[in-house]
């Protein structure tokens, strides 16, 4: 008889990462790979944040400041909200484990979009909450399903604003609607990992929002226009009462030294947010464009990443393009079969898959 884990553990599934470039390399024998699978900042990081990360290497041996405490003070100044407002984690990921681990429990449910963000649900499976899974409209979350949804069981309704893996945002009308519907026991999660990279004018400003819902929390990530996915910090910001809550959960020592000053250097840098913004938006045209050339249809995308109905096999295309040394990530692994989930890249990077595309689409006879 072999060790047993809770068995309801078994039934989340392991989380299954954009293919590494290096096992690209190895398998196809290639030297030229591009990764356009985790919605990573083909720009990088912030230029500073080397400098900054290098000054930090004589104190490898000292604990992090487990309380992110300059970390703290600035990014709270940078949003106008207390220091006590925020909660940081390994990543947003992490994040969310908290919120799971903190409000769900066997005989409570948890409420999300069907497809959304991955973690939400294996979290939930773990903790033993029941799933209550709403499908998107037109890619787009089903606020009114949602909010339908809820019962007197409900602890956690997750909002991921933008949607990965549709890219769709809802708007600030919207949110609003469903927040005033939400009971106030239930907690919200908006999950605003790819805030920065929003231009639409509709999207809502969340922040500003917590002073009158008390049940909300937002999440943001350095990982993905920051560009220190590497480095694992995300954060939450919520009232000082929640947050307190949650506090109770977390790791003494969650995020790292490195990831702390990595991250408040890169806060700094708002330009190289903007620059990055500014590409992303360019290279989203990029394929926009082509994609209307050719009939196709796709989400339309605030994020750095798209969404396309190539209507084609998606492990086959994926396949197909490993094979030419592009990695993107399968619309099978997705929810959305037939479809590709492509990371927006630099215009070359870009130039090279929709070069790609088109000749699977020729050869597909598209
Ligand atoms: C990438 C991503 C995360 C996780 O980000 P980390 O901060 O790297 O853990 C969370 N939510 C969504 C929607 C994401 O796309």
């Amino acid at each position: 008889m072999q060790p047993q884990p809770k068995q309801r553990i078994l039934n989340a599934p392991v989380y299954k990462p954009g293919k590494p470039i290096d096992d690209v390399k190895r398998e196809y024998g290639l030297t030229d790979v591009i990764k356009l699978a985790s919605n990573e900042n083909p720009y990088g990081s912030s230029p500073k944040v080397q400098e900054a990360i290098t000054a930090q290497l004589q104190n490898l041996s000292l604990y992090p400041d487990g309380a992110s405490q300059q970390l703290r003070w600035e990014l709270a100044d940078f949003l106008g909200v207390k220091p006590g407002q925020l909660i940081f984690g390994n990543g947003s990921d992490e994040n969310l484990l908290m919120i799971s681990r903190a409000f769900l429990e066997e005989g409570t449910n948890t409420v999300m979009a069907q497809p959304t963000f991955s973690q939400y649900r294996s979290n939930a499976i773990i903790e033993g909450a029941e799933l209550i899974e709403v499908p998107l409209k037109d890619g787009v979350h089903d606020l009114d399903a949602m909010a339908a949804a809820i019962d007197d069981k409900t602890r956690v309704v997750w909002v991921c604003n933008p949607n990965n893996p549709s890219g769709t945002i809802v708007t600030a009308a919207q949110l609003e609607a469903f927040l005033e519907k939400v009971p106030q026991q239930v907690l919200v999660v908006m999950d605003e990992a790819y805030y920065e990279y929003v231009v639409d004018a509709d999207y809502p400003q969340t922040v500003p929002m917590l002073a009158k819902y008390p049940n909300l929390i937002i999440l943001r990530t350095f990982s993905k226009i920051y560009g220190l996915a590497a480095l694992r910090v995300g954060y939450g910001i919520a009232s000082e009462e929640l947050i307190a809550k949650l506090e109770h959960v977390r790791e003494p020592f969650n995020t790292g030294t490195l990831g702390q000053i990595a991250a408040r250097v890169a806060l700094q840098d708002q330009e190289f947010v903007t620059y990055c913004r500014e590409r992303n938006r360019e290279g989203m045209k990029q394929f926009t464009d082509r994609f209307d050339q050719w009939g196709l249809h796709y989400y339309p995308s605030q994020t750095n990443f798209i969404l396309v109905d190539l209507k084609l096999d998606s492990d086959e295309v994926f396949t197909k393009l490993l094979s030419k040394g592009i990695i993107v990530r399968s619309g099978n692994a997705l929810g959305h079969p037939g479809f590709q989930r492509i990371t927006i890249g630099t215009r070359e990077q870009n130039e090279v898959i929709l070069q790609a595309l088109e000749e699977i689409l020729a050869s597909a006879g598209k």
